[in-house]
Formats: C-alpha cells, structure tokens, sequence
C-alpha cells in the first residue's frame, strides 16, 4: 500500500490545524492505520499534544539541510500505531535558510521521498506552522492531499481564497502536479450561532465534494487535552470532541481508501 501525504495548512493561526493533526492522526492509528505525524511548526504544539518532550535536535531542521536521516527524528508514542517526528525551536531558523537554499520549496519533498518509498506508513500527516512561508509552501510541494482546516467564522473564505492560490502557485511552478484539495475540515463549528451555519453552508456550495460532513464542534474538552499531552481520546474518549475527530477519521478513510496497517 502506498503512502498517502495528508498536510494540514492554513495562513492562520489558531484554526484547529494542530488539534486536527494530533486528533485525526490519532483516529487513524486507533482504526490500525501506520500513521506519522509530522511537526512542521517550530512552536511545537503538535509534538507536546502526544505528550513527547521536544528536544534540542530532534526535528527535521537537520535533515532539512542535507544533516542526517529523516528515519533518525522517527519518534515513538505512546499510542500504538502513532509515530512522531518531533519539532523545536531551531525549526524556526529553517525558514530563513531554506530561502537561500536550492530547489527551496523541494525541500522537503525530497526529505520525505525515502520515507515515502519505505512504505512504513499508510498516513503521514504534517501540521503546519501558522503563516505561508517557507515550511508550509514545502509542505504544499511535498503532499498528496491537501486539508485546510477552516474556522467556522466570518472571513472563513477569504482565507480560504488565499490558501487555494498558494496552490496555484505550486502547481503553477511544477512543483508538485499531484498536489489534490483533499478536503475542507470547518472547526470550533458552534451550532447556536446563525454565522457559524452560515459560513458552512457557503463553504458547502463553493466546494460541496470537498467539505466533510463531520463538523467538528467548539468544545473546551478538546482545548484541554493539550496541556495533559494527550489526544482526545486518551483525554476523554466519550466527549463531542472525540466523536467528532472519530467520524473525521472514518471519512477520510473513506475518501482516501485508507486500509490498516504499514
Ligand atoms: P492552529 O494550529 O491552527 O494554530 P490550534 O489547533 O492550536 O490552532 O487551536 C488554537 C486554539 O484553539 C488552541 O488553544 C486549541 O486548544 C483550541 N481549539 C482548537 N480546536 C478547538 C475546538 N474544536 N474547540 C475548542 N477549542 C479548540
Ligand atoms: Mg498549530
């Protein structure tokens, strides 16, 4: 079985990219799919919501820059079927230099190749740091699937806009043809509200076979997990959260014919 590239990107910050990517990575390996989850963000939330400890080196900043093994930064969870590769803070430097680098915005395709090829992975899934620079337009040149996480606000489609034409230019630049919409994902989605429906139902008829049907719910359960370094489901297995990332988690099995194991 081949390796699917899932990256979750948005220009903005504090959407529900990581939250997607530590939830939805941790749905598929609870249904047994080999799943990698890549910290691309120098922040390093992703890689403290699985409860590992960031550590000096241990990110792809060095593979990034031609230094060591991508195979070398694999880091185990304690979730079965989860590994990680971890971020820090010299991630950060990462922008600056991969600007002055060669093929650039390859980077990190190139990176992933031999992982790719490896096939010890169904799924890797990278979350992205919260601006279009120079990690997140690698990560558009590296993936298979593009998932925009998108809050369920006012100005949801203007970002939305602007994401779509970082694509272009991508694609535009040769840099990855295979590059897919795979899919629309509207967080903290708040039911009450006439805008929230709104902004969903016009998020529907702009890209009604991209958008999934699950919506996944404003809810405190899922800004709590974090801190306690656990996805929602080792946090509180019945909450709305947990559902929702669950049935995410079928839908994009099925979209993407996701099958257990490596
Ligand atoms: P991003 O990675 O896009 O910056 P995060 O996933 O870190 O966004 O989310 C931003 C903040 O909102 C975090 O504090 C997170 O815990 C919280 N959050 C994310 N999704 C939800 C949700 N569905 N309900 C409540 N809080 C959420
Ligand atoms: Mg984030």
């Amino acid at each position: 079985m081949p390796t699917t590239i899932f990256t979750i990107a948005n220009q903005k910050g504090g959407v529900g990219k990581t939250t997607t990517a530590v939830n939805l990575a941790a749905a598929l390996a609870e249904r047994k799919i080999h799943t990698l989850l890549i910290d691309l963000d120098p922040q390093a939330n992703a890689t403290s919501a699985v409860g590992v400890e960031k550590q000096a080196g241990r990110s792809l900043y060095g593979p990034l820059n031609g230094e060591g093994s991508v195979f070398e930064m694999i880091t185990p969870t304690e979730y079965q079927h989860l590994a990680l590769i971890p971020s820090e803070e010299d991630l950060a430097a990462a922008e600056v230099e991969l600007a002055q680098s060669e093929n650039y915005l390859a980077r990190l395709s190139e990176v992933l190749r031999p992982l790719k090829a490896s096939n010890g992975y169904r799924a890797i899934i990278i979350d992205c740091p919260p601006s279009m620079g120079m990690l997140s337009m690698n990560s558009l040149a590296a993936a298979d699937q593009l998932l925009i996480a998108l809050q369920s606000e006012y100005m949801a489609l203007e970002g939305l806009g602007q994401i779509l034409r970082n694509v272009d230019r991508i694609r535009d630049a040769g840099l990855n043809n295979d590059l897919n919409l795979g899919g629309v994902i509207m967080t903290m989605y708040d039911g009450r509200t006439n805008l929230a429906k709104q902004v969903v139902d016009e998020v529907r008829a702009h890209l009604p076979d991209k958008i999934f049907n699950t919506l996944i719910p404003r809810s405190v359960r899922l800004s709590e997990a974090p801190s306690f370094g656990k996805p929602i489901f080792a946090y509180d297995n019945a909450s709305a959260g947990a559902v929702a990332y669950r049935e995410l988690g079928a839908e994009v099995i099925k979209r993407f014919g996701l099958t257990p194991g490596r």
